[in-house]
């Protein structure tokens, strides 16, 4: 019987499920509701044991997951999802839950899979450096180089990191429980509401030009710590109209032509983009990391 890969989106408000044959096509999907752990773990493994059943064992799971997780597989809890305010999930394991697939797994943050999802089918393919960052209810950035997301002792938090803040311009204390004014509190969805009690779409050019502002001056930074090749910036409130334009451009005049490359072309529209892959890339890349636990592929 054919071997299979089996993925997993884990998201706040859903798991996207799917499993896809040797080549990473996907077969079969479908979408749960994150519930419970225990709840939500059944179902999971209720939709890999019929669906495996159907087109083939299962030789390997990749997940991109909600955070904070363990994504270093040499720490002992590798694959645990620590501190979530997602009542019961602090603690969740993935490898307990999935145990009796007894196979090999690869777990990343949900940002580092969509990242990986870009870069082997979307706006990142054959860049060695990328730069993946989704602006939502959160931000966060995936960095991959030859394919492998960075990380640390644990994965980025680039989401909180301090952005200028003029508070003449713009006195919003910032929504983060954590930091207040950081670039999350300050340009996430979430902000966005708090601050204008509407999302950006329904805001006009001088709040966009704030947004834009703050994610301009993280996209330099961006530039600065790991020269990607591309940047790529997804997210709902990126759909804003314009938003992508006014980025480009703040992250131009915050460069102030000292990266001198051919790949910053004037205006970065080649450079700064949005995703190709939309609501896919989460779970393409959770395939490839599937199929990299299998050992299908190498990396
Ligand atoms: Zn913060």
């Amino acid at each position: 019987m054919a071997q299979t890969i089996a993925a997993i989106e884990a998201g706040g408000t859903k798991f996207v499920l799917a499993l896809a044959d040797e080549t990473g096509r996907i077969l079969v999907r479908t979408r749960i509701a994150t519930t419970t752990p225990e709840e939500t773990g059944a179902a999971m493994r209720a939709f890999f044991r019929t669906e495996a059943g159907r087109h083939g064992t299962i030789a390997g799971f990749g997940i991109g997951s909600f955070g904070p997780v363990v994504v270093n597989p040499a720490e002992p809890d590798y694959g645990t999802v620590t501190t979530t305010p997602k009542p019961g999930w602090s603690g969740f394991r993935y490898q307990d839950a999935l145990a009796e697939f007894a196979v090999p797994m690869l777990v990343e943050t949900d940002v580092n899979a969509a990242a990986l999802g870009e870069w082997r089918a979307g706006a990142g393919r054959s860049c060695r450096t990328l730069a993946y960052t989704t602006v939502g209810t959160g931000i966060g950035t995936g960095v991959l180089q030859g394919g492998q997301p960075l990380s640390g002792m644990s994965h980025f938090e680039a989401g909180h990191v301090p952005v200028p803040h003029d508070r003449a311009l713009d006195p919003f204390d910032g929504s983060c429980p954590y930091h207040g004014g950081c670039l999350e509190g300050l340009a996430s969805g979430p902000a966005i509401r708090a601050r204008w009690g509407r999302s950006l779409d329904h805001l006009g050019a001088e709040e966009a030009e704030r947004i834009a502002g703050y994610l301009g001056d993280f996209a330099a930074m961006l530039v600065l710590m790991h020269m990607p090749e591309r940047l790529i910036f997804g997210g709902g409130v990126m759909k804003a109209p314009g938003l992508i334009e006014r980025l480009r451009r703040r992250t131009e005049t915050r460069l102030a032509g000292y990266v001198d490359h051919a790949r910053l072309t004037p205006g970065l529209a080649d450079y700064i983009v949005g995703p190709e892959l939309g609501d896919e890339a989460g779970i393409t890349g959770a395939v490839e990391l599937g199929m990299r636990a299998a050992h299908i592929r190498s990396g």
